[in-house]
């Protein structure tokens, strides 16, 4: 094996943590909170159905968002 094939492994090494991660923020039926990760304030099922993947409160989500 030489370095580009050491290279070609780290790069899919890579990608596929990159997949694992990002199937955790947007699949999966576990990861909707019911409760706010930002102050524990619950999170209404409305919201939780309307937004895959809820973690905050509208208040919460609303201060990230402006901080982003
Ligand atoms: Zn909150």
């Amino acid at each position: 094996m030489d370095d580009a094939d050491k290279a070609q492994i780290d790069i899919e090494h890579a990608i596929q943590h990159k997949l694992a991660q990002h199937r955790t923020l947007f699949d999966g039926p576990d990861v909707d909170l019911s409760e706010c990760v930002e102050c524990g304030a619950h999170i209404s099922e409305a919201r939780r159905k309307a937004i895959h993947n809820c973690r905050t409160c509208i208040d919460c989500q609303q201060r990230i968002e402006a901080k982003a």
